[in-house]
């Protein structure tokens, strides 16, 4: 039988636990169908190296506007906190490290993939759904823009297309749901030359990180962050630091849809007519055109005065940068190039 080493042999079996999942009927979280099985991916902090990689494969994976690769290197964006926008599904963050100040703490962040998603409850028309398989995704068909989700997510996620005046979509991490279904491992997970990401079943990913905060006390804390957090997370953190330093959210272990149910309640409960319900979804949506219109407009006027700026500027960081074809070229080589970093501990903790 053909040796496999550790990243092959937990690629094979997320691979497999991936087949067996997806395709499944999907459940809402308030039906507590979660599979035993259902995936998860472990964030390892002390491993990630900052090069933000993964922003870039996230964005070519879902056809999103990308500048070329070499602008993800420019450390200079690390110095502002930043959340996953429409223009960026995830985000890798910088931290001091107190115990190697030349080795700062890298924390990407995306969709947590909630066990019990508030988000979901929130949204009143079933937009979002919570699958068997873990993954939290979203139906633009179904979408009306009223922004509940964005309301009810504790971590900040659901993003908002403010500035598309017609048909604005929800954004954020859907799990690579469509690579997935595919046999192939979400682009983030792919493409980290440090696997920093670990993807896999998430009763697999726990015991890898409880492995690992166990035999290394010196680098971990003794937290896997999303292991209870409200209720339990499909993507879980470890790191040599309190989390509430690295900006995570410090929230109870009881799932906590709060505002969302509340919605939902107050307009079933109390048996707001639809015609009420539609009234307000109306007001908020014509609040938000008016919106988008200003900023159009806004945007229009400060384009037309900068206009001149920008043509001297010589880079636009948003350019498409032709990376389409990445799904096809090749990037195994360049993952397995083998970026050398002061931190690469990788695989000789699992
Ligand atoms: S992190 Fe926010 S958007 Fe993602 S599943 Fe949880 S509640 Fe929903
Ligand atoms: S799982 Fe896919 S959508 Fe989510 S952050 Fe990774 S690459 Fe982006
Ligand atoms: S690709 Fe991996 S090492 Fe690089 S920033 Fe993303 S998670 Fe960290």
């Amino acid at each position: 039988m053909k040796n496999l080493n550790r990243r092959d042999f937990l690629k094979t079996a997320a691979l497999g636990a991936a087949a067996a999942t997806l395709g499944t009927k999907s459940a809402k979280a308030s039906e507590k169908l979660l599979s035993e099985d259902r995936l998860g991916v472990l964030v390892d902090t002390s491993v990630c190296v900052g090069c933000r990689h993964c922003e870039w494969a996230c964005r070519l994976a879902h056809n999103m506007p990308s500048p070329a690769l070499d602008y993800y290197s420019n450390p200079t964006v690390l110095k502002e906190f930043r959340r996953p926008d429409k223009t960026a599904l995830t985000v890798v963050n910088e931290f001091e490290n107190d115990k190697n100040p030349n080795l700062p703490i890298h924390v990407k962040i995306q969709c947590m993939h909630c066990d019990h998603p508030a988000c979901v409850s929130a949204c009143i028309v079933g937009a979002l759904t919570k699958n068997e398989d873990g993954s939290v995704v979203w139906d633009d068909g179904k979408c009306i823009g009223c922004r509940y989700c964005m309301v009810a997510c504790q971590f900040q996620i659901p993003t908002y297309d403010y500035d598309v005046s017609i048909d604005p979509h929800i954004r954020k991490c859907d799990f690579c749901t469509e690579r997935r279904k595919e046999g192939q491992l979400p682009a983030c997970v792919n493409i980290c030359p440090n696997e920093a990401l670990v993807f896999g079943k998430r009763s697999e990913i726990l015991r890898i990180a409880k492995n690992r905060t166990k035999r290394k006390p010196d680098i971990y804390i003794n937290h896997i962050y999303g292991e209870s957090e409200i209720g339990g997370t499909s993507w879980v953190y470890i790191a040599g630091k309190d989390f509430n330093e690295l900006k995570m959210p410090p929230l109870g272990k009881n799932p906590a849809p709060g505002i969302s149910e509340a919605i939902q309640h107050g307009i079933f409960a109390y048996f707001v007519p639809p015609v009420t319900l539609y009234a307000l979804l109306g007001t908020i949506m014509w609040v938000t055109k008016r919106r988008n219109e200003s900023a159009d407009k806004d945007k229009h006027d400060h384009h037309s005065d900068s206009h001149d700026h920008h043509s001297d500027s010589g880079r636009d960081p948003y350019r498409t940068s032709g990376h389409n074809t990445y799904r096809d070229s090749g990037h195994n080589t360049y993952r397995d190039s083998g970026l050398s970093t002061d931190k690469d501990t990788k695989g000789d903790n699992l």
